[in-house]
């Protein structure tokens, strides 16, 4: 399996996993994709569906990564995908609600978001890719909550790894901020900045944009775009189908609560892969950029301004920065109209692919779209706890929201739970009228020592901090 950029570039000298796994961006600003989809046959999925979690990680990493020997890639899913890590054996158990509807949890591991199930995985990947390459990295990202606590908890000690993490001085929850700042390895650094979000952002740029730095330093990132990511959540749309599923070729509907498109997008590569999923309803919030997509066709990334802060915060995004990999498909994966889309995009805002020739592929891909408000959040996470005694955050009440409207009862509707509600106590509070429940090694969290460094915004200071603190070989 080799790789090539969405505009064009490595299409003549495709590469390979172990390369677009430590890159953001290709040299063009497209993103990694697959040369072709594999295929795994009814019979090859039949035969996958007793495996464990890790064998069937194995089985679908390994047609992505086979630059990566297979005893190594078997040692590394096995290591990660446990029952101390992810709070059971089955990884990512489901719940069915009732006949027809279920919620698939996702988020049993460290930080309690779906984003350990990837994140966690590219941890141990990282620290054996750099050990045989004798490398190391320095990643550097911004953070408003999930991300950041996941990369952190996921490389933690890791060797010829340091992690440096942005984020607003005084402008996370309390239990966010413990999340992070109770981390006391000597590889992480929370760096709380005297600023915004945004701020954070701007000063992650700065970093990335001074091409010398970035060399000198191997500045890397996790973010949302990393490939690596895409394919470890492809696992568990396996799993939930299997689960969900008796056999036949029984088709399922996912419902999957979306931001910056990385999750929604391995349901998608799980069905190229061949796994019969029928209809994919993607969630949005209040910051809608993708639910007017699929209704129109119009795709218009917004201002900082025009983005709202919702009660689900994880959702809170301007652009959906995996979309072009979607686009890329659909437009018959000519890089030449992606870089045509994109330029169009960056002229006058936006493109409109309604009306066009492409069109027909995106009504073809199956995906249906719904918002929700905050008080549709509060009204679902009452309905779920009413109906089927079952606690949920607000993002997977924006998925829950959009499955029940959208539902089909001919199909099982599978719900994504992307967080567990402990994370996101005031929002549940004024729903339910009590605080969520927390899993008993979250008891205590924000009395625990903390550890963070204040830096006002200044992308010097930042670099210089850095420098001193890169990771040693
Ligand atoms: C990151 C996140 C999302 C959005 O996922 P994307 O892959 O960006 O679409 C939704 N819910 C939660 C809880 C998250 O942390």
């Amino acid at each position: 399996m080799r790789y090539v950029s969405t505009r064009g570039a490595w299409s003549a000298t495709p590469q390979p996993f172990c390369a677009v796994l430590l890159e953001g961006l290709a040299p063009d600003g497209g993103l990694a994709v697959p040369q072709a989809y594999p295929r795994f046959t009814p019979a090859e999925l039949d035969a996958l569906r007793p495996a464990s979690y890790a064998d069937l990680a194995l089985a679908i990493v390994e047609r992505f990564c086979d630059d990566i020997p297979r005893d190594d890639l078997a040692r590394l899913v096995r290591a990660t995908y446990t029952a101390e890590a992810f709070g059971s054996p089955t990884i990512t158990p489901l719940t069915v609600l009732e006949p027809g509807l279920a919620l698939l949890h996702v988020s049993n591991g460290p930080t309690l978001a779906f984003k350990d199930i990837a994140l966690q995985w590219l941890g141990n990947l990282f620290e054996y890719v750099l050990a045989r390459e004798g490398r190391t990295v320095n990643i550097v990202g911004a953070t408003s909550g999930d991300t950041g606590s996941a990369a952190e908890h996921a490389l933690k000690g890791r060797h010829g790894v340091a992690v440096f993490m942005l984020s607003p001085h005084g402008r996370m929850s309390a239990f966010q901020r413990a999340q992070m700042y109770s981390l006391t390895d000597a590889n992480v650094h929370n760096l709380a900045i005297e600023g915004t979000f945004d701020d954070c952002q701007d000063i992650v740029k700065a970093i990335n944009g001074d091409a010398a730095f970035k060399a000198r330093y191997a500045i890397g990132a996790v973010n949302s775009i990393n490939w690596g990511r895409i394919v470890a959540q492809v696992v568990y749309y396996f799993s939930g189908y299997f689960q969900a599923t008796r056999g036949n070729g029984e088709a399922v509907d996912f419902a999957v609560p979306s931001g910056n498109f990385g999750n929604i997008l391995s349901a998608y590569v799980a069905r190229e892969l061949g796994l019969p999923v029928r209809r994919l309803i993607l969630a949005t919030n209040e910051n809608d950029v993708l639910d007017e997509f699929f209704r129109s066709g119009r795709y218009r990334p917004r201002s900082a301004a025009e983005t709202h802060i919702t009660s689900s915060p994880s959702m809170d995004i301007a652009k959906a920065s995996n979309f072009e990999r979607f686009v890329f498909d659909v437009v018959g994966r000519d890089p030449a109209v992606v870089r045509a889309l994109w330029a169009e995009l960056a002229r006058d805002g936006g493109f409109d692919l309604a009306g066009t020739r492409h069109w027909a592929a995106v009504q073809a891909a199956g995906f249906v779209s719904s918002r929700s408000t905050h008080a549709d959040r509060l009204a679902t996470i009452r309905a779920v706890d009413e109906r089927y005694g079952v606690t949920i955050d607000p993002h997977t009440a924006d998925g829950v929201k959009a499955a029940l409207e959208l539902r089909d009862p001919e199909v099982t509707t599978v719900c994504v739970e992307t967080a567990l509600p402990a994370k996101f106590g005031a929002t549940i509070l004024e729903a339910l009228g009590h605080e969520p429940s927390r899993p008993a090694a979250f008891v205590g969290l924000e009395a625990r020592p903390q550890r963070c460094t204040v830096l006002p915004v200044d992308a010097a200071r930042v670099k210089a901090y850095i420098e001193e603190h890169a990771a040693a070989a």
